[in-house]
């Protein structure tokens, strides 16, 4: 298992390196809008998944050649469910000044010893797609013992013990949660949380099922000015107009496979990147859901990504 992936550019953190702490496809929710696919372990508990040494230093390792703006833990799972990610956290903060951040679903925040374990990051990204229970369960698919409530419950708890930023990522999909009555159920439980800040968001990328529909541009547009303030639509990643090599090599990559598939080694061989490189920069697009797999003949080729 690869530990770190990316660096990718992310329109909320900016250059991200993401840090994979789970084995795909591990997590508590089962989202139908869900970029890495179906959950193939559905659980809440909490385990120590791989060793904290060996994840500390391959994010001491890419540091050496790259500098993200963000270190961002996440990858192919909830990443609240790694029992380590204290000392991760611990770790990476006394090797690097690099804002550190939390991609979370906030479905275990309401155990207090998952708060205490994050409270050393800046900023945590956690969801909240519905303030009802029904709607709640059809888009996230949760563990049997998950409940709406006891979520929300943990999200303000979150709110009052940690000091650092939290983004509150709402993702709306056609036909689930995007009625006036899901809205105004949203905006208010929203308001109670009170995040710095509400980040809008629809299916961009291949979900893991086909009934995930994005809202178009201009409905996203009405629903930001619905909700005010501190909301932000983050939907598309604008990868253009960056002088940073890490998204240089994205785009020649992205053209080069929009032209025919390639396999790691080639991708490794056209850019001049190590093996290494190559894998950690195509998990970071897989994950993002830029790029797909398919095997053929034995062997692994990448493809771009077909936009539903
Ligand atoms: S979107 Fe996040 S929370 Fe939902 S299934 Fe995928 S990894 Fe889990």
């Amino acid at each position: 298992m690869s530990y770190v992936f990316g660096p990718v550019p992310s329109r909320r953190l900016g250059l991200s390196l993401g840090v994979d702490l789970i084995p795909l496809k591990t997590c508590s929710f089962d989202c139908l809008y869900c970029e890495v696919g179906r959950t193939t372990s559905k659980t809440i508990k909490t385990d120590l998944f791989v060793p904290v040494t060996e994840v500390v230093s391959a994010v001491e390792k890419k540091l050496h050649n790259c500098v993200p703006d963000t270190i961002t833990l996440a990858g192919s799972g909830e990443p609240t469910l790694y029992s380590g990610i204290d000392q991760v956290i611990d770790c990476i903060r006394g090797m690097s000044k690099i804002k550190l951040a939390l991609l979370t679903n906030g479905s275990l925040f309401f155990k207090k010893e998952i708060r205490q374990r994050v409270l050393k990051t800046d900023i945590i990204l956690p969801t909240l797609c519905s303030a009802f229970e029904d709607t709640f369960r059809k888009i996230h698919r949760p563990h049997p013992d998950l409940h709406l409530a006891m979520i929300v419950d943990g999200l303000k708890k979150l709110r009052y013990d940690y000091k650092g930023k939290i983004f509150l990522e709402i993702v709306l999909l056609s036909g689930f949660n995007d009625t006036e009555k899901e809205l105004e159920g949203l905006k208010t439980l929203a308001r109670q949380i009170s995040p710095d800040q509400i980040q809008l968001n629809t299916v961009v990328r291949p979900p893991a099922d086909a009934t995930a529909i994005s809202l178009d541009g201009k409905t996203m547009e009405e629903i930001k000015v619905f909700f005010g303030g501190n909301t932000e639509i983050v939907a598309e990643v604008p990868l253009e107009g960056r002088k940073i090599k890490e998204v240089s090599l994205i785009n020649i990559l992205l053209d080069m496979i929009r032209i025919r598939p390639l396999s790691s080694v080639d991708i490794s061989k056209a850019l001049n990147i190590s093996m290494d490189d190559a894998e950690d920069m195509i998990k970071g697009l897989l994950i993002k859901g830029y790029i797909r797999k398919q095997e053929y003949s034995g062997k692994i080729f990448y493809l771009v990504s077909i936009h539903k």
